[in-house]
């Protein structure tokens, strides 16, 4: 868990859209948390308890796959 930003409270999540994710791996590289992992045969995934919520996944993800959403609007 990072020190700056506190998961559990903050109100929004990552999330990688499936049908966009092209496995590119960059993701995962540049997530200091260790959340990203590929999913076997699947798109990469994020493990929300592991998550840090800093958002560099964002801007590494040059297919706009990673969305942050907002977790009391109904997504
Ligand atoms: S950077 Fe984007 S496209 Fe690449 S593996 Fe991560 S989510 Fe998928
Ligand atoms: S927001 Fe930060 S901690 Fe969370 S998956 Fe993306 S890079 Fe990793």
């Amino acid at each position: 868990m990072g020190p700056k930003t506190n998961p559990d409270t903050a109100p929004y999540r990552y999330q990688i859209n499936a049908e966009e994710c092209r496995s590119c791996d960059r993701c995962r590289k540049v997530c200091m948390a260790g959340a990203i992992s590929e999913e076997r045969g699947k798109a990469y995934v994020i493990d929300e308890q592991k998550c840090t919520k800093c958002g560099t996944c964002v801007k590494w993800c040059k297919y706009k796959a990673i969305q942050r959403l907002d977790m009391y609007s109904g997504e």
